[in-house]
């Protein structure tokens, strides 16, 4: 069970940064990601993680989990999975661990 959630919070890595960096992330990504069944839940929990990576500060991104900044939207994506790669499959994971309290 908890391998399941990791290996699902991996999948899930890329989608959120790209997510919290305002790329546009399409249905089948989460699709490829969770599996359809599961999509819905990819998506809230990628949009709850998303909220506690970065700071808008009219156009320009800024990381919150260091306060780096500004980045363009590629540059915040690039920073977020080369140097929180690890926090963000951690939060993800508490989040995911959430999704299926509510559904149990
Ligand atoms: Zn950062």
């Amino acid at each position: 069970m908890d391998s399941g959630i990791s290996i699902t919070a991996e999948k899930l890595v890329e989608v959120t940064a790209k997510y919290a960096s305002q790329i546009a992330v399409k249905e089948e990504e989460y699709v490829k990601a969770v599996g359809f069944s599961s999509r819905e839940m990819g998506q809230r929990v990628v949009k709850r993680v998303s909220f506690w990576l970065i700071t808008q500060n009219s156009t320009l991104l800024y990381c919150r989990l260091c306060n780096r900044g500004p980045f363009t939207k590629r540059g915040m994506f690039l920073h977020l999975t080369r140097m929180h790669h690890s926090e963000i499959k951690l939060m993800l994971e508490e989040e995911i661990k959430r999704e299926i309290k509510t559904i149990l």
